[in-house]
């Protein structure tokens, strides 16, 4: 049987990549010039950590988890990456060493998801957490942070939803409201609602299934039960918003699929890109009682996440493409030899190279450098070798001439440095280091 790649899982080849890594390292410094540092968590933890801090009675529990026993530990496969983080914060008695803390992530998360566009197995998560402030300046920050990184990358239309959930009373009063919202149509919500209608009604509001639609249509709003500490978060957070000139929709029936938020919760749904069903390019809120449901201080924290997969369908086909300082074509033997210690000088200098070891014509040779976009090819024949040259052919000017071999490596890269400078191109991308 042929061998594939797990369903809804992927494969970035490398010239898929080059847009990846754009993302992503835009996404670093982003996040550094805030003041956020990376974390890195295991991709494995208990499996406890994600049924009790997102819920048991999401979907992401109740349905999604790669989870295994391995020497008696229960395990599970990251889903996301805030509970993770929470966990690292306590374990690590972070909040005892500063008070306010900036983390940012980046790497793969597994949900056993139905595959479709934009939803995957296996999907890569670039997301942020902010320990230790509890007020509304901070999330409006995050939100505007997210929105300049959106707009960085080039996301051309994107809407930011914003909700709150209140705290624990306020979520609990319209729990109650919501039981006696739906209780009279009970029968006609979805299955999933209907066994959810006790546990978690608030994720009636969620679902997508018509017959949830329509109940909810009419449900009793959040924001009008905000209680006073509540509201004025609320109300906070859209005056910091509007400071930065960040404009939102209020969405009332945003809950989102995690049970750990409160207060603050946001989305920002693409509104160009073609990502059907999934247009969440990202999300996230407050989840002020995580850390101390992991044994922790009380520390309220913030944080969200935004799917990179989604990021590229929204973003335009950049203009990064690799290209190659230096194509080493060797014609004989000894000029292999000397094409490998030119090629190592050439690196060494920060000019890209390749040599070509499986000899041939130099036709094949010359293709073979132009399809990869070097900006110079050098030939080292026998007779070349003998004369203690090379030959170098500018592989966009059409010109061609010789180099002593002694000093080449510099020579060479002096060449492209000056090409950089009449074409306009940055030197990086001239010597190919991009
Ligand atoms: P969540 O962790 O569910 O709040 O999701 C945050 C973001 O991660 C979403 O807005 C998506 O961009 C991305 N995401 C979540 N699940 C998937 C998935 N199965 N495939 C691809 N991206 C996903």
């Amino acid at each position: 049987m042929e061998l594939r790649a797990v369903r809804g899982m992927n494969d970035i080849l490398p010239e898929e990549a080059l847009r990846w890594h754009y993302l992503e390292s835009t996404f670093r410094s982003h996040a550094e010039l805030h003041g956020y540092g990376e974390v890195r968590t295991p991709i494995l933890e208990h499996t406890s950590l994600f049924t009790r801090q997102i819920g048991e009675t999401t979907d992401v529990v109740e349905k999604e988890m790669y989870s295994f026993e391995r020497h008696s530990d229960n395990l599970t496969l990251r889903p996301e990456g805030t509970a993770g983080a929470a966990r690292a914060y306590v374990e690590h008695g972070i909040n005892a060493k500063e008070p306010v803390s900036r983390w940012y992530y980046l790497g793969p998360m597994f949900r056993a998801e139905r595959p479709a566009k934009g939803r995957y197995r296996q999907f890569y998560q670039a997301g942020c957490e902010h320990f230790g402030d509890p007020g509304p300046l901070c999330d409006a920050e995050m939100i505007d942070f997210i929105a300049a990184y959106l707009r960085k990358i080039g996301v051309s239309g994107f809407a930011v939803h914003v909700n709150s959930l209140g705290s624990a009373g306020t979520r609990e009063r319209y729990r109650a409201a919501l039981v006696e919202h739906f209780a009279p149509v009970r029968s006609t919500l979805s299955e999933d609602s209907q066994r959810r209608f006790e546990k978690n009604p608030l994720r009636i509001l969620d679902s997508k299934d018509p017959r949830d639609r329509e109940a909810s249509a009419s449900a009793p709003s959040i924001l009008d039960m905000l209680d006073d500490a509540d509201a004025a978060h609320w109300k906070g957070l859209l005056r910091y918003l509007d400071v930065l000139g960040v404009p939102v929709v209020i969405d009332p029936t945003l809950v989102r699929g995690l049970d750990y938020y409160t207060r603050t919760l946001f989305e920002i749904r693409a509104t160009d890109a073609d990502l059907g069903a999934q247009s969440a390019l990202l999300g996230g809120g407050r989840y002020d009682n995580m850390v101390e449901g992991l044994g922790g201080p009380k520390v309220p924290a913030i944080g969200f996440a935004m799917g990179l997969e989604r990021l590229l369908v929204s973003t335009p086909a950049s203009p990064v493409t690799r290209s190659l300082g230096c194509y080493l074509a060797p014609l004989a033997d000894i000029g292999a030899d000397k094409a490998l210690v030119l090629a190592r000088e050439l690196r060494a200098l920060g000019v890209t190279a390749e040599v070509d070891g499986r000899g041939g014509r130099l036709k094949a040779m010359l293709r073979r450098a132009d399809s990869l976009g070097a900006h110079l090819c050098v030939l080292l024949g026998d007779t070349e070798i003998a004369r203690g040259v090379v030959t170098v052919k500018n592989l966009r000017a059409h010109t061609q001439d010789e180099l002593p071999l002694e000093g080449a490596a510099r020579a060479l890269c002096d060449r492209i440095a000056a090409i950089a400078g009449s074409t306009g191109t940055d030197n990086d991308e001239a010597r190919g280091a991009r």
